[in-house]
Order: structure tokens, then sequence, then C-alpha cells
């Protein structure tokens, strides 16, 4: 009988370019920079992705869905964690809460968490109350520090007893 618990982590970062609005956790926020990537560059949706397929020991948001990909170019960052939730929950496990934290120098990310969290409730379909984001700056250091670059960490915890799934 497997443990009924299982841990995920999730890292991402993107480059930034001038002129908003900044894609983050499914909302686009007010912003004079955006982040640069192939499909809409939610730092905080990739992140998330990867900390529910690492959870259940899936390839990652890289492989799944790759930025040679034509399919993926602007595409919705949501539809990446509704797909890692639905691994997760084929596998007969439930997401149990997840805590996330976003690096940015700006802009200043707190009057949009709560909408934030709110969102990615709605995307994962779990309580509000599951979803933990807080950010933070480097303090004007390093890439992050001088806005070159955003990031975001992820835990997830899921619960259940595991079914067996075909690879
Ligand atoms: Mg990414």
């Amino acid at each position: 009988m497997s443990f009924p618990f299982r841990v995920g982590l999730g890292y991402d970062s993107h480059r930034l370019g001038n002129g908003g609005p900044l894609r983050i956790g499914g909302i686009d926020v007010p912003a004079e920079i955006h982040a640069i990537g192939h499909s809409d560059a939610d730092v905080l949706l990739h992140a998330i992705t990867d900390a529910l397929l690492g959870a259940i020991s899936e390839p990652d948001i890289g492989r799944l869905f790759p930025d040679t990909d034509e399919v993926n170019r602007k595409r919705d960052s949501a539809d990446f964690v509704i797909e890692a939730v639905r691994r997760v929950r084929h596998r007969g496990l439930e997401i149990g809460n997840l805590d996330c934290v976003v690096l940015a120098q700006q802009p200043k990310l707190a009057p949009y968490t709560e909408r934030i969290r709110e969102r990615i409730a709605e995307i994962i379909d779990i309580p509000i109350s599951a979803v933990g984001m807080k950010s933070k700056t480097t303090e004007g250091v390093g890439p992050i520090g001088h806005a070159e670059a955003i990031a975001s960490h992820v835990v997830v915890l899921l619960h259940g007893v595991e079914k067996p799934v075909e690879a």
C-alpha cells in the first residue's frame, strides 16, 4: 500500500520585456513589463503545473507542452494546469493545498493576491483556502531585482490512495 500523501515542487522563471500587462496566476496585472515566452508566459501557472506533475512523477511542462509546438504559442497556461490536474485526479489523488511564492521586483503584486488566489482555485477546482500565495522582491539584487526576470516557486500536497495507471 502506498503512503497516502505525495508532495510536489515546481519552479519557473522567465525573462521580462518592456510593456504590460504582466500575466501572472491566470490574470493580467497592469504593469510596464511582461514575461517573455512561447505560451502566455505565466510563470506562476507554469510552476503550479510542474509541482502537480512532479508530485505524480510525470514528465515536466516542457516535455508535455514543448515550446517548439505551434499549438502552444500564446496558449493560456490555465490549459497546462488543467491537464496536470486531470492527470492527478486520474490516479485517484486529490489536491490538498498548494503554496506559491512569486519573486518580482515590480509591479507590487500584493493588491492582486486575492484575485490570483481566486483564479487559481477556480482553475484547479479547489477552495480558495487551499491556495497560499505571497510575493517577494529580491530587494534590488540580481536579475530579478533588476527587473530582468521573474520567478516562482510552488509546493503542492496531494492526498488519496493512488490507483494503478497505465504509463
Ligand atoms: Mg515557463
